[in-house]
């Protein structure tokens, strides 16, 4: 199948795209290896997204980018591209299924979250380490300790806190979240470890789950949190894992010529907020329909 523009991503950017695209008459593919409405359906309250008097919760939100699509009548080709080329003026994706080409893309293909390094054993702790919230919201009881001291750790506190025991484990000596966030994590009962340097998560027999040991700023044991779950929080990276790296290296120049469009998350480095994703997948559409079907 060919088409004139595939868009890799239905977060907020693209699918704001995919509408504003649909509203200039442009043909596309929306293509989506998972949920449509992405990052947003892990966030707990989304207080800054224009229109949303008093937030509205992350999944929420997501409904109602869905609902947004349903109304345009427009279709997520639901599909992990796991290979994206360029070759003769033209890219080539590949999905677990099958080959398309496309003139352009729009890359909205969002972020992932960073590998945790040593001391953390990702095959040890295999079945009680995460990296985002989503399985566990249906934890009840449990102890669950959060590494990361940003806004997306006191986001996820706040949506487990309700029915478990939450520490936030921070290496800094103070966390670096908004002060309104650490104000409400503190009163719902999340329990702050500020400079806590993890020297070694102990995996204990069974379902007793796991001892994290740290030393604090001076070297010192801190002594062992017991916890059943642990989440990282410790930043995000570009989801760019599928490009050839003959595409990665001419990147600026295909964005450069319209070709391809970085909308989101994916090219907005620290800015991370979905109304600045929405906007970047809004341009994409509307510089696309500026500038005819055709890249230059
Ligand atoms: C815990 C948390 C709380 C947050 N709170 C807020 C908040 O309060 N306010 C706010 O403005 N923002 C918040 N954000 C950030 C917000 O969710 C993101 O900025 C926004 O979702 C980014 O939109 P995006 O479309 O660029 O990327 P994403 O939402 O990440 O969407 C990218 C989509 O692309 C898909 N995808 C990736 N690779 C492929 C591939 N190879 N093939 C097919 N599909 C692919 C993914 O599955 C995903 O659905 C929060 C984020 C988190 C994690």
């Amino acid at each position: 199948m060919t088409v004139p523009i595939a868009i890799i991503g239905a977060g907020p950017a693209g699918i704001t795209a995919a509408v504003q695209l649909r509203r200039s008459g442009i043909e596309f593919l929306l293509l989506e290896k998972s949920r449509a409405g992405g990052l947003l359906n892990e966030a707990n309250c989304v207080e800054n997204f224009p229109g949303v008097p008093g937030g509205v919760a992350g999944r929420l939100l997501a409904t109602r980018l869905k609902r947004q699509l349903a109304a345009a009548g427009i279709q997520i080709k639901k599909a992990r591209v796991t290979h994206l080329a360029y070759d003769d003026r033209r890219f080539t994706l590949c999905t677990e299924r099958e080959t398309l080409t496309a003139a352009r893309v729009i890359l909205a293909c969002g972020t992932v979250p960073l590998p945790p390094g040593p001391p953390l054993d990702t095959e040890n702790l295999r079945g009680r380490l995460f990296a985002g919230v989503l399985p566990l919201l249906k934890a009840r009881g449990e102890t669950i300790a959060i590494i990361g001291g940003g806004d997306a750790a006191c986001d996820y506190a706040l949506s487990l806190v309700g029915n478990n025991e939450v520490h936030i484990l921070v290496r800094s000596r103070r966390p670096r979240a908004l002060p309104l966030l650490v104000d409400r994590c503190r009163r719902l009962g999340v329990v702050w470890h500020e400079n806590f340097r993890l020297t070694r998560a102990e995996v204990l027999a069974g379902e007793a789950g796991m001892v994290l040991h740290a030393r604090d700023a001076h070297g010192e044991d801190t002594g062992g949190i017991l916890c059943q779950r642990l989440l990282t929080a410790i930043g995000r990276e570009p989801a760019l894992g599928f490009l050839a790296p003959e595409l990665r290296a001419a990147l600026p120049e295909l964005a450069a010529r319209k070709a391809v469009f970085l909308a989101g998350d994916v090219g907005n480095g620290g800015f991370r907020q979905a109304a600045i994703a929405a906007a970047g997948g809004l341009r994409a559409a509307m510089e696309i329909h500026e500038g005819g079907s055709r890249c230059t």
